[in-house]
C-alpha cells in the first residue's frame, strides 16, 4: 500500500499550521468580520480571500469531473511546483528526476530548494525511456518526486499513457503529471486514472489554454491527503480574490472555439514552416506551439527580433540543438512569422531568384471586400516555399496551388463568399484580387523578363502565351466537355483567366486540349503557371524596363 506520510519531510509532517477562526465557518455573510484587523469600509478588496477557493474549485470540479476535495489552486503552476519540493524534498539530501529537455521551471525550483535534479535525456524524436527514468529514480537515496510534462514543452509531444501508467506504478515516490497543454491535445487527460494512483498529481493551469495567464491560477489534482499537505504549506492567501472573480467570470466563456482556431492555425502552420527552405525539422505538436529545427537559429531569431516579433531560441539549450520554439499565434501573427522566416531562408536559398543590388522586393497584399466576397491575396515573386490557399472549393484551391508550386512564387490566398448562391463571385474575385496583387508587385516591371511561353503535359496539350506589355488581350481555346468539376461549372475557368488577365493587365493567350477534363485544367494551371514564373523573372544584371519604347504601362 501506498503511504504519503512516508515522503513527507518531518518538519512538514509536524507542522502546525496557520489557521483562522474563518476557515471553520460555511460563510461569512452576515459575520460581523473584527478578526482580522482589516479595514471595515467596503471597496470590494478590502477583505482578506477566500483561502481556499471554493467557488473556483466548484467551477472546476464541474469541467474536470474531479471532487473539490481533491483540488488544490496555486498562484500559477509554478507555486505547485515549489510546494512539492518544500513538501517531500529535505534540502541538500533529495532528489528529484524529469525529462530532458523539458519545462525549465522544475529545475529552477530544485535549485532553489536545494534539491539535485537529473534530467533523464529523451530519444531522437523526444520520445521517453520508461526504464531509464526508473533507473535514474533509484540510483542513490532514490528520488521523491518525477516531472513529466505531457505534452511536453518544449517539445510538443506527448507521453503515451500506457508509459505514464508504468512511471506510476514502477516509481516510489511522488509522480507530476503536467498537463500544461492537455486541452490542445486530441488525447485524454491522465485524470481518468486518479483514483487507480494515489502517487500521482496532475497539474493543470488556466495559464494557456484557458487565456488567463495574467490571473495566475494553477492547478493541482491529487488525493486528499496531498492536496491537504498543499493546503497546509501554502501561505494562507496565495490567491487574490480578483483573480478569482476574474477567473469566474472567463471560465463561462467558449473556450473551446479559441482553442479550435489555435490547432487549425497549428496544422497550418506545421505545412507551411514545412515547406521553408530553411526549415530542416518540424516536429509533431499536441500543444499550442511548435518545435522547430531550422538551419541558423541565432539569425533567423534575430532577424524576428528585428521584425519586433520574439520566438524562443533554444538551440544553445540542453536537448534542443539547432531549435526554435514558435508559439501559434492569430492568423495575422502567424502571416508574419511566415513572412520574416520566407524572406530570410528565401535571400538564402539557391531555389530563390536573388533580388539585385538596387532591385526592390516584390511581395504585394491585395485585399477585396465586396457583399458578396471577401478575399485576402498575399505573394513574393522572388520567392518560393509558402503556400497556403483556402477558397472554400477544394478543387479550386488546388489549381491556385499549381500556380504557386509551378511559377516558384510565395502565394497565400484566402477567400470567403457566398457560395450558397454558387461560385461565380468567388472565383471571379480570387482572379482580379490575385491579378491586382500581380501588378503591385511588379511595380514598373524593372528587369522583368515580360514574356513566357509553355509545353505540351501529359496526355493534354496547354500552351499559354504571355506579355506583360500593359495591354490586355485575351485568347482562349478550350473545350470542356463537362458542365462541372470538382464543384465548379468549367465555365468559370475561362472566366478566372480572363478576370486575372484584365487585372495584371497583360495579353494572356491559352490553349489546351485533351480529353480527360481534370487533366485538361489542371495542363491550363500549370501551363500558366509556367509561363507566369518565366515571364515574372528578373534579370539580376539587367534592371531596365524591357521594352524599347522604356515603358510598360
Ligand atoms: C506554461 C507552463 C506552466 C504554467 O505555469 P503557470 O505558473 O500556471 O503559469 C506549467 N507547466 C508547463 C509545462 C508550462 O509550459
Amino acid at each position: 500500500m501506498f503511504d504519503v506520510s512516508g515522503l513527507v519531510r518531518k518538519n512538514i509532517a509536524a507542522l502546525e499550521p496557520y489557521s483562522s477562526l474563518r476557515d471553520g465557518l460555511e460563510t461569512l455573510q452576515g459575520t460581523v468580520l473584527l478578526d482580522a484587523n482589516e479595514n471595515p469600509f467596503d471597496n470590494g478588496s478590502n477583505r482578506y480571500p477566500d483561502p481556499f477557493q471554493r467557488r473556483l474549485k466548484e467551477k472546476l470540479s464541474g469541467i474536470r469531473g474531479v471532487p473539490a476535495s481533491r483540488i488544490f489552486i496555486g498562484n500559477g503552476s509554478d507555486e505547485i511546483i515549489d510546494l512539492c519540493f518544500r513538501i517531500f524534498c529535505e534540502p541538500g539530501q533529495d532528489r528529484a528526476v524529469g525529462m530532458l529537455p523539458s519545462f525549465s521551471m522544475y529545475k529552477v525550483s530544485a535549485q532553489v530548494n536545494d534539491v539535485e535534479y537529473e534530467g533523464v535525456p529523451l530519444d531522437g524524436d523526444f520520445g521517453l525511456s520508461v526504464e531509464a527514468m526508473l533507473k535514474a529514480a533509484s540510483a542513490g537515496r532514490g528520488a521523491k518526486l518525477m516531472f513529466v510534462c505531457s505534452p511536453n514543452n518544449p517539445t510538443g509531444n506527448s507521453v503515451p499513457e500506457e508509459q505514464l501508467k508504468m512511471l506510476a506504478e514502477g516509481f516510489r515516490g511522488i509522480l507530476v503529471i503536467d498537463e500544461a497543454y492537455i486541452d490542445f491535445s486530441s488525447r485524454k487527460s491522465f485524470l481518468q486514472y486518479l483514483d487507480m494512483y494515489p502517487n500521482v498529481i496532475v497539474l493543470q493551469t488556466l495559464s494557456k489554454a484557458w487565456g488567463m495567464a495574467g490571473l495566475r491560477l494553477g492547478v493541482a489534482f491529487a488525493s486528499e491527503e496531498i492536496i491537504s499537505l498543499f493546503n497546509k504549506v501554502k501561505h494562507p492567501y496565495n490567491v487574490p480574490s480578483a483573480s478569482v472573480e476574474e477567473a469566474l467570470r472567463f471560465i463561462g466563456r467558449d473556450v473551446n472555439k479559441e482553442i479550435g482556431l489555435m490547432v487549425s492555425e497549428r496544422e497550418r502552420m506545421v505545412s507551411a514552416l514545412d515547406s521553408l527552405s530553411g526549415v530542416l525539422r518540424v516536429y509533431p505538436s499536441d500543444a499550442d506551439f511548435l518545435l522547430v529545427r531550422v538551419e541558423d537559429p541565432d539569425g533567423l531569431c534575430n532577424e524576428m527580433l528585428r521584425n519586433n516579433v520574439l520566438i524562443q531560441n533554444r538551440s544553445h539549450s540542453s536537448g534542443t540543438p539547432g531549435c526554435v520554439r514558435i508559439s501559434i499565434g492569430t492568423e495575422e501573427q502567424d502571416d508574419l512569422v511566415l513572412d520574416i522566416a520566407g524572406r530570410f531562408y528565401g535571400e538564402k536559398s539557391s531555389r530563390s531568384m536573388p533580388a539585385g543590388k538596387n532591385q526592390p522586393l516584390r511581395q504585394a497584399t491585395a485585399c477585396r471586400k465586396t457583399s458578396e466576397t471577401g478575399i485576402r491575396v498575399s505573394l513574393d515573386l522572388d520567392n518560393s516555399g509558402v503556400t497556403y490557399i483556402n477558397t472554400g472549393i477544394g478543387f479550386f484551391d488546388h489549381m491556385l496551388d499549381q500556380i504557386a508550386r509551378h511559377s516558384g512564387i510565395s502565394l497565400r490566398i484566402t477567400a470567403a463568399g457566398d457560395l450558397y448562391v454558387d461560385e461565380h463571385h468567388l472565383v471571379e474575385d480570387v482572379a482580379i484580387t490575385l491579378g491586382t496583387a500581380i501588378r503591385k508587385a511588379l511595380g514598373d516591371k524593372r528587369g522583368l523578363a515580360r514574356y513566357g511561353f509553355a509545353l505540351p503535359m501529359d496526355d493534354c496539350r496547354a500552351m499559354v502565351l504571355i506579355d506583360f506589355s500593359g495591354r490586355i488581350d485575351f485568347e482562349w481555346k478550350v473545350d470542356f466537355t463537362r458542365e462541372m468539376l470538382g464543384g465548379i461549372h468549367t465555365e468559370m475557368f475561362r472566366h478566372f483567366f480572363k478576370s486575372l488577365c484584365e487585372s495584371m493587365q497583360c495579353n494572356l493567350h491559352v490553349e489546351a486540349s485533351g480529353d480527360n477534363n481534370h487533366h485538361l485544367a489542371e495542363s491550363v494551371f500549370k501551363a500558366f503557371a509556367r509561363a507566369f514564373g518565366q515571364a515574372v523573372r528578373r534579370n539580376v544584371n539587367d534592371n531596365a524596363i524591357p521594352s524599347s519604347k522604356g515603358g510598360l504601362d
